[in-house]
């Protein structure tokens, strides 16, 4: 295995570096981001481009010995050399700074030079962008972590699997934190020759040369990690689920199987998740839900919590006017008394597989744990991926009877906080699709039916209909 890594923003964290510019360059000390100053600069002052050639200059050259090289990154370059990995820094840098002054790749390799297992590490300089891409295509790395998704983009092939240094969305396997990376390559390293890699929504299915299949999922929050990983193991045995063959925090890797969407809630998937949830609430495990609803409170603030990542003003606001109306028509005296338990609250058809035996099988356990069953029920109900069926609403809920017999108010639980979760996933869908118009739509229909006193806000109303027949 043979692995190229980049060095700005990638192993070498210049935030450190930014206050020395500023201060240098007499700008304002508010600025503490790469592309805060390179935006002032542009917008702010009569000094573009050169003020801002200056400031590179000294981040890379004058100030490089601020820079820190991110938490863990450098013990992962020596674990990856003792696991007998080859590893090299291919770094886009030109030799000398824009603005004439400073040695920018002899500097750099004096600060790598200093630093403890790195001194004999090789390390490639490229002048422009294409010369490293060809250096990276032409000398069979097998493996290349990059801050920058274009440089990635344009090596990634059936041979090489590129890794995205960073927080943000990525359509790579991605992380920002170098003990992750250490250990999807550490992962990786167990298949031999690891090489095309497939999207799915939570998880990359890596395919090697022969064709055998991997499932490798990486989490950036360690209790889903956990959540799933403790799942996976139970249900190793008894139900068909992907088998673990690596689980090392925060990524893990399950054998390949080819799997079919399976379209219905009925008597097999009743079965099916009858039994599952039975072992659950027969083993030991206890984690919390995501997003947990322990108290009649936790309801509420899991709305207020989508409201903080809602860019849109006019729909934020709105949201929260809703939100701030459903608290008052559902004062806590009025509601019913929580139960916790074992709950799935990720239930929807997307989770549901057939493998090519034909058996049923039940996906994504990140976020199961203690929790209010009503919460995952009406979860189920809204989910936007999925569209369910009267008939199939009579299953889902007739499972949850059967798999909480003792919870007597349950009925009563999913029709008071019916509403709630239907604001709930209103936010959830916005923030994930970023959908305006149906944003829009969705909440005045709400807010609609809420001034018209109707008893259900939410577009599911036959649904709430046919849920309080049963009462
Ligand atoms: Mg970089």
């Amino acid at each position: 295995m043979k692995v190229a890594i980049d060095l700005d923003h990638t192993l070498l964290d210049y935030s450190p570096v930014i206050p020395q510019v500023v201060t240098e360059l007499n700008l304002p000390a508010s600025l503490n981001e790469k592309s805060q100053l390179k935006s002032y600069i542009k917008d702010n002052t009569d000094s573009w481009p050169s003020l801002w050639i200056k400031a590179q200059g000294l981040m890379y050259g004058k100030f490089i010995h601020k820079a820190k090289f991110y938490e863990n990154a450098i013990e992962t370059i020596n674990s990856f050399i003792l696991q007998g990995i080859t590893v090299e820094i291919v770094s886009h840098k030109s030799k000398v700074s824009y603005c004439k002054q400073y040695l920018l790749q002899d500097l750099a390799t004096e600060n790598i030079c200093n630093q403890k297992y790195l001194s004999e590490l090789p390390i490639k300089y490229c002048e422009t962008k294409e010369d490293k891409i060809q250096y990276l295509k032409n000398n069979n790395f097998t493996i290349v972590i990059d801050d920058l998704q274009d440089i990635l983009k344009s090596i990634a092939d059936e041979k090489r699997l590129p890794i995205h240094f960073t927080n943000e969305l990525s359509p790579f396997l991605k992380s920002s934190e170098w003990e992750i990376i250490k250990n999807i390559i550490l992962t990786l390293k167990e298949i031999e020759t690891p090489a095309m890699i497939f999207n799915t929504l939570s998880s990359k299915i890596i395919q090697t040369i022969n064709g055998d299949e991997y499932f490798l999922k990486v989490f950036n929050d360690s209790q889903r990690y956990l959540r799933e990983k403790d799942a996976l193991i139970l249900l190793d045995d008894s139900f068909n689920s992907p088998e673990v063959l690596s689980a090392m925090n925060n990524v893990i890797m399950t054998k390949g199987i080819q799997l079919n969407t399976y379209p219905r809630f009925d008597d097999k998937f009743l079965t099916l998740f009858q039994e599952v949830m039975t072992s659950f609430l027969k083993s030991k495990i206890i984690h919390k839900t995501t997003n947990h609803t322990h108290t009649h409170n936790d309801y509420f603030n899991n709305i207020e919590k989508r409201l903080l990542s809602i860019k849109d003003k006019n729909i934020k606001d709105k949201c929260n006017e809703l939100l701030q109306e459903l608290i008052s028509i559902y004062p806590e005296n009025l509601a019913p008394k929580i139960n916790i338990s074992y709950c799935y609250p990720d239930l929807y058809k997307g989770n549901l597989k057939l493998d090519n035996k034909s058996q049923l099988i039940l996906l994504d356990f990140e976020s199961m744990g203690l929790g209010d069953p009503a919460r995952s029920f009406l979860n189920c109900v809204h989910h936007m991926e999925h569209e369910v069926e009267l008939d199939e609403i009579d299953t889902v809920y007739q499972a949850f009877t059967k798999i909480y017999p003792n919870d007597k108010d349950l009925l009563e639980r999913i029709l008071f906080y019916y509403n709630i979760i239907a604001l709930e996933w209103i936010c959830i869908y916005y923030n994930y699709s970023g959908d305006q118009k149906k944003t829009s739509h969705l909440l005045n229909e709400f807010e609609n039916k809420m001034s018209n006193h109707q008893k259900c806000f939410s577009w599911k109303e036959e649904i709430y209909q046919r849920l309080s027949n049963k009462m």
